[in-house]
C-alpha cells in the first residue's frame, strides 16, 4: 500500500523555495517513492491511501541536535545528577521526547546522558513500544577536573548517577569510549572545557590537544561521531583540529579555529536558545539572576554571534539545537525558537534556517542520509503546518501550527497531558535562597508592609 500526500506547498529541504501543487508518495515501510508535481505522480491503485494537506505547508521533520533527554527540565546540576533514579529519568525522558516530537521535531540528538537513558529511549521507540522521535544517543560526557559536568568538589567527584565520567588518563578515556560504544551509543560527548579560567580570563581546555586527538580518533575508528562542549578558544581549537564532528557553543572561536574546522569538517551547534531564554526570561527572584547569569549570558551571546557569523561566511556549517532539558528550556516549548534566533541574530533567511534544522542537521545524525530532506529513498518524516514558516519563521513555535507530524510515514499523535512538575524534577533539600540576617530582614521590611498577623 502506498500513501499519496497532496501538499499545498512543499518545501523539500533541497532548495530554498517551496513549490505549489506537489505530491509525495511513500510505501508501506514509510520510505518515499516519489516527490514532485502532482501530474508526474505514479498512478494510484486500489488500496492506496490519500492524505489531503492541500491547504498546508509540508516540510521535512525538524531535527534538534542538542536536546538532553536525561535532564528533565532541571533547575540545578544536582537535579540533573542526583535526585531521581536512572529508571525514573528514562521514563520521564520518554514522556518529554514525545513532547519534542509533537512540536514537529522528528529526530533529536541527546548529547550527554547518565546511565543508558537516551539509548534506552531510542531503542524503545525504535522497537515500536512507544511513539517518539528518532533519537541519536550519547552516554556520559567524558571529562576531567577542568571540564563541564565535574561540578562537585573533588572529595565528591562525579557520582555514578552523574552525566559526567571523570577520566584521569587518555587510556581511561579510551576505555570509557569503548565501553559506551559496546553499550550502543551513537556518539561520544567530550567536555572540552568548563568554567575554569586563566588569570587573563581565558577558559582552559579540559584535555590537551594530544588527548583530544586520541579520543576523537578512537571514536571515529569505532564508527561513531564525536561531539564536544567547547566555549573557549583553546577547547574549540583542539576540537576543530581533532575533527570533532559537532562543536557546541564555540563562542570564542577565531580565524585559526575556522581554518581548522574547514580542514577537518567540524560543524558548529551555536545553541542560541538556552542563552537567549536565560537573558530574556530569568526573573529577579531566581538564584541565576542573583548570580548575574543573564548579564554574563548576554555578553557571551554577543561575542558568539559575531564569531558564528564569521564562521558561517567562511563556510562552516551551523546546526540548530537548543540545550533543551533545563528549567529555562523545557521540552517541546522552545525547540523551534532556535530557528527564529538563527534568523534574528545570525542573519539567516527563513529558508536557510529551515535547511539548517533539516538537511544540514541530518549530515550529523546517525542514519542522516535517510532523513532531513523529502526525496525518493528517504524516510517519510514530515510535518504539515497551517501556515508558511518562509513568511514567518515564528509560526513553528505556535503549538497549533504543527497540524500533523509523521515519522516513517506514521502519524504521531501525542495527547497534551497535564503532569505534576513537583513530582518530576528538583527534589533538592534547599528551603531558602536568602539569608535572614537582622540587616536583611530590616531591608526586606523596608521594601514591603509586614505580613498581616494570622487571624
Ligand atoms: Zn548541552
Amino acid at each position: 500500500m502506498n500513501t499519496f500526500v497532496r501538499c499545498g506547498q512543499l518545501f523539500t529541504g533541497c532548495e530554498d523555495e517551496a513549490q505549489a501543487g506537489q505530491t509525495i508518495v511513500f510505501d508501506g515501510e514509510g520510505v518515499l517513492d516519489f516527490v514532485g508535481a502532482e501530474e508526474g505522480a505514479p498512478r494510484r491503485t486500489r488500496g492506496d491511501r490519500v492524505l489531503d494537506y492541500s491547504g498546508f505547508f509540508v516540510m521535512p521533520g525538524l531535527i534538534d541536535v542538542h536536546t538532553h533527554l536525561a535532564y528533565g527540565n532541571a533547575k540545578s546540576e544536582e537535579d540533573i545528577d542526583l535526585y531521581s533514579p536512572l529508571e525514573f529519568r528514562a521514563l520521564r525522558g520518554l514522556f518529554f521526547a514525545q513532547k519534542v516530537a509533537a512540536a514537529g521535531f522528528t529526530a533529536i540528538c541527546s548529547p550527554g546522558d547518565a546511565g543508558q537513558i537516551s539509548l534506552s529511549i531510542r531503542n524503545a521507540i525504535r522497537a515500536g513500544l512507544f511513539d517518539g522521535p528518532r533519537v541519536m544517543a550519547a552516554g556520559r560526557y567524558v571529562t576531567t577536573h577542568q571540564g563541564l559536568t565535574d561540578w562537585y568538589p573533588t572529595w565528591i567527584g562525579a557520582p555514578e548517577t552523574s552525566i559526567g565520567k571523570l577520566v584521569t588518563t587518555s587510556a581511561e578515556a579510551v576505555e570509557e569510549i569503548r565501553r559506551q560504544v559496546k553499550d550502543g551509543v551513537d556518539c561520544i560527548k567530550i567536555a572540552l572545557d568548563g568554567i575554569q579560567r586563566r588569570e587573563n580570563g581565558e577558559l582552559v581546555a579540559a584535555f590537551t590537544q594530544d588527548e583530544t586527538e586520541i579520543m576523537v580518533r578512537e571514536t571515529h575508528r569505532l564508527g561513531k561521531k564525536a561531539v564536544a562542549h567547547a566555549r573557549g578558544r583553546e577547547a574549540t581549537l583542539y576540537a576543530a583540529r581533532s575533527g570533532v564532528d559537532l562543536i557546541f557553543h564555540a563562542n570564542h572561536l577565531d580565524g585559526e579555529c575556522i581554518a581548522a574546522m574547514l580542514e577537518t569538517g567540524s560543524a558548529i551547534g551555536p545553541t542560541l536558545t538556552h542563552p537567549r531564554n536565560t537573558i530574556d526570561f530569568t526573573q529577579p527572584h531566581e538564584p541565576a539572576y542573583q548570580k548575574g547569569r543573564p548579564g554574563h549570558a548576554q555578553r557571551e551571546y554577543e561575542i558568539g554571534c559575531a564569531n558564528w557569523k564569521k564562521a558561517r561566511a567562511a563556510g562552516v556549517p551551523l546546526m540548530t539545537g537548543t540545550d533543551t532539558g533545563f528549567a529555562i528550556t523545557p521540552y517541546g516549548e522552545w525547540n523551534a525558537r532556535e530557528l527564529e534566533l538563527f534568523v534574528e541574530d545570525l542573519g539567516f533567511s527563513p529558508a536557510a534556517a529551515l535547511r539548517a534544522a533539516t538537511e544540514v542537521n541530518a549530515r550529523f545524525m546517525t542514519g542522516g542520509d535517510r532523513i532531513g530532506t523529502l526525496e525518493p529513498g528517504r524516510a517519510a518524516d514530515f510535518v504539515a503546518l497551517a501556515s508558511s514558516p518562509l513568511a514567518d519563521i515564528g509560526v513553528l513555535q505556535d503549538p497549533a501550527a504543527a497540524s500533523a507530524v509523521y515519522i516513517a510515514g506514521k502519524e504521531i499523535r501525542i495527547a497534551a497531558r497535564d503532569y505534576d512538575p513537583r513530582q518530576v524534577t528538583d527534589f533538592a533539600l534547599s528551603n531558602w535562597t536568602d539569608i535572614y540576617t537582622r540587616a536583611r530582614v530590616a531591608e526586606l521590611q523596608g521594601q514591603r508592609p509586614r505580613l498581616a498577623a494570622a487571624e
